[in-house]
């Protein structure tokens, strides 16, 4: 079940983020070394292990310095997510309240038709075929 909060919550953020890449883009690799790359934050070198990529963002960075386990984004993103968190709890009291409005109840029109010749038709072939025998 996913919980509609979240939703909420994840879209409020990224109004404020900047997305530097897009999710799936690779990381920035160091020239002078294999399989080491370079965080998009503190610049460093990192190997492919301590590299994560923010959720929000999309920035590549390194679990050691730039990465917030608690928040699950880096620290830049942190910071507007801490931002985010108090204006969204007074954001669903407000929809709460508003979605309280009576919706009318749609009113069924079903009207059944059965095509007569269809099955006059497949009586018709049942008796062929069982006379052709
Ligand atoms: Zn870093
Ligand atoms: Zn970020």
């Amino acid at each position: 079940m996913k919980l509609r909060k979240d939703d909420d919550f994840y879209t409020k953020v990224m109004k404020h983020i900047s997305k530097v890449r897009e999710q799936g883009e690779p990381p920035r690799s160091d020239v002078f070394e294999l399989d080491t790359y370079i965080c998009d934050l503190c610049k460093g070198s990192i190997s492919k292990e301590n590299l994560t990529q923010c959720p929000f963002c999309g920035r590549w960075i390194c679990r050691k310095n730039c990465w917030d386990s608690e928040q699950m984004a880096c620290t830049t993103c942190v910071g507007v997510i801490k931002l985010c968190r108090e204006s969204v709890d007074i954001d669903i009291k407000q929809k709460r309240e508003a979605g309280k409005k009576k919706e009318k109840p749609k009113k069924s029109t079903k009207v059944q038709k059965r095509p007569k010749y269809e099955t006059l038709l497949g009586k018709l072939k049942k008796k062929k075929s069982k006379s052709i025998k």
